[in-house]
């Protein structure tokens, strides 16, 4: 490619580039509104202009609700001084259920993660949200984690079993390897989830790892069944 057309392709980008991320606004407040909604995650400028005019469109009662909820949810929000998960209260619906087992503490990394296993309602133990994973590569060790808690609500001696649902990644393997360590002088037993092949996933397509840990982890026939029903 010729100097002078890398020159002009360069040329071009710089001025979409511009276009893109210094949008000129008619008025302060739309561009003030555009620049609060970009800073979301996944929101670039002409999402965060969208959103912007879709609220312009519709009644100022739908844009006070939506402002209103941001701010109680800001203002509002608790975390469970039991498991540190998300809560309206000071103890969360979850701890504070007589329904739940509470021989059991299933440990997550946040509390998206309590959404989703509560949602396969086939879980009925307690949780204890750890808040990230330990990574020395992001220098973040177990004294940044709620793991000092976990400890603390297990020697209460009421917990029989710790179930890990950590992502099955090397931070969350590392997590999982520290708190075995950290947790194997007390009468427990730990677990972690199964990891294996995802439900309509064909083995040809799976990683050599997931696999072989499906084979490790394989289960007897009659489990397997009375899992899938
Ligand atoms: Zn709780």
């Amino acid at each position: 490619m010729k100097l002078s057309k890398i020159i002009s392709t360069y040329a071009l980008l710089l001025i979409l580039n511009a276009y893109f991320y210094q949008m000129i606004f008619p008025s302060k407040l739309i561009e003030d509104a555009v620049n609060a909604f970009a800073t979301l995650p996944g929101i670039g400028k002409k999402t965060a202009l969208r959103l912007v005019m879709h609220l312009l469109q519709r009644d100022k009662e739908e844009s006070r609700k939506i402002s209103e909820a941001i701010i109680r949810m800001r203002s509002e929000i608790k975390f469970c001084k039991h498991c540190h998960n998300v809560s309206d209260e000071d103890i969360c619906g979850i701890c504070s259920s007589p329904y739940k087992d509470k021989t059991v503490v299933c440990v997550v990394e946040n509390f998206r993660d309590i959404i989703a296993i509560e949602n396969t309602r086939h879980y009925n133990g307690l949780y204890h949200v750890l808040e990230g994973l330990i990574s020395p590569m992001d220098g973040v060790g177990p004294e940044q984690l709620n793991v000092k808690s976990l400890v603390e609500r297990i020697e209460l001696g009421t917990v029989k079993e710790i179930i890990m649902a950590l992502n099955p990644t090397i931070d969350g393997d590392t997590t999982i390897f520290y708190l075995s360590k950290l947790l194997s002088k007390h009468d427990l037993k730990i677990t972690s989830i199964a990891r294996g092949i995802a439900f309509g996933g064909e083995l040809e397509y799976v990683d050599e790892i997931t696999l072989a840990r499906s084979i490790q982890a394989r289960l007897p026939y009659e489990s397997y069944l009375n899992n899938k029903s």
